[in-house]
């Protein structure tokens, strides 16, 4: 897999590249990442990247030309890169799915581009899951009031937003995208890290995650709850289960309707639902 990111701010980009669980995935070759400046990309001397809006009003727009310049010199970075994996035939296995989903790309033009935008679809863990299993994407970091429409329309293929409010930038939100995709990498996370038991995850029915304690046992004066320390596998299965649905139905209800809608939920999660008081 591989991400390639334009943004103003190269150097944010160490924080996913060379740190956790993400950096040790990047040292291990599970993914690459390659970050390419606007400002790179410009023709005149002061290297502007950022002009005032047409129509008036505050702040400044991205231009453009240098992010279009930027993703055509990802795109065909990239296509070199996918035509190196596929001659080597000691491709690992992630390359060789990357190859797959890069083909099956409808766009035929390379790889998809993300904008990061407050106005496009908000992200989510399904999202992350399918991302993990393609070749990656190219994600567009904006600054100041966004960038010119006229770029969105000739190369965006998807608006993606973290949530509804407004950051100064977009590299927080790819940062955010490229963390939970290399996570879900096959080899990334180790047994006792697995995204199994997360939140959102399929194995909890798209549930939130129940609590976690570790040692001590009594923290001031807290105990650990009887079930987690009983060693009975299937009660703590139950109590874990028990958990995450009375934590969802508290907070996210519209979680616990979808799992419902999707016959996720069995006989016994809707006794204990019912028996929870309202
Ligand atoms: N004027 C825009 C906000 C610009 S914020 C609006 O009101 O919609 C500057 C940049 O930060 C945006 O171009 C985008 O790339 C990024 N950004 C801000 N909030 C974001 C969010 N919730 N999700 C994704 N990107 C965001």
């Amino acid at each position: 897999m591989r991400f390639d990111v334009i943004s103003l701010f190269p150097e944010l980009f160490s924080a996913v590249r060379d740190h956790g669980v993400t950096g040790r995935a990047h040292k291990q070759g599970l993914w690459s990442l390659r970050v390419w400046n606007p400002r790179d990309f410009t023709h005149d001397v002061h290297r502007t990247v950022d002009d005032r809006p047409y129509g008036g009003g505050p702040g400044m727009v991205m231009m453009a030309q240098p992010l279009e310049e930027a993703v055509q010199a990802a795109q065909a970075d990239r296509a070199a890169w996918v035509n190196r994996v596929a001659q080597q035939d000691c491709g690992t296995e992630t390359d060789r799915a990357g190859r797959a989903a890069y083909t099956a790309q409808p766009s035929g033009g390379g790889a998809p581009v993300w904008l990061m935008s407050p106005t496009g679809r908000r992200f989510d863990q399904r999202m992350a899951q399918e991302l993990s299993e393609g070749q990656g994407v190219v994600l567009i970091c904006g600054r100041y009031e966004g960038v010119d429409q006229r770029f969105i329309e000739r190369c965006v293929t998807h608006e993606v937003s973290m949530g509804d409010f407004v950051l100064s930038g977009g590299e927080i939100p790819a940062l955010a995208i490229m963390d939970s995709a290399v996570r879900l990498l096959p080899g990334a996370l180790n047994d006792r890290e697995s995204a199994q038991q997360d939140s959102f995850h399929d194995t909890l029915t798209g549930l939130l995650d129940s609590p976690h304690y570790t040692r001590p046992e009594v923290y001031q004066g807290e105990s650990v709850p009887a079930e987690l320390l009983s060693g009975h596998h299937a009660n703590i299965a139950l109590w874990r289960r028990r958990q995450s649905l009375a934590l969802t139905q508290a907070r996210r209800p519209d979680l616990i309707e979808a799992a419902r809608k999707a016959g996720r939920l069995s006989k016994a999660d809707e006794v204990f639902l019912a028996s929870l008081k309202p």
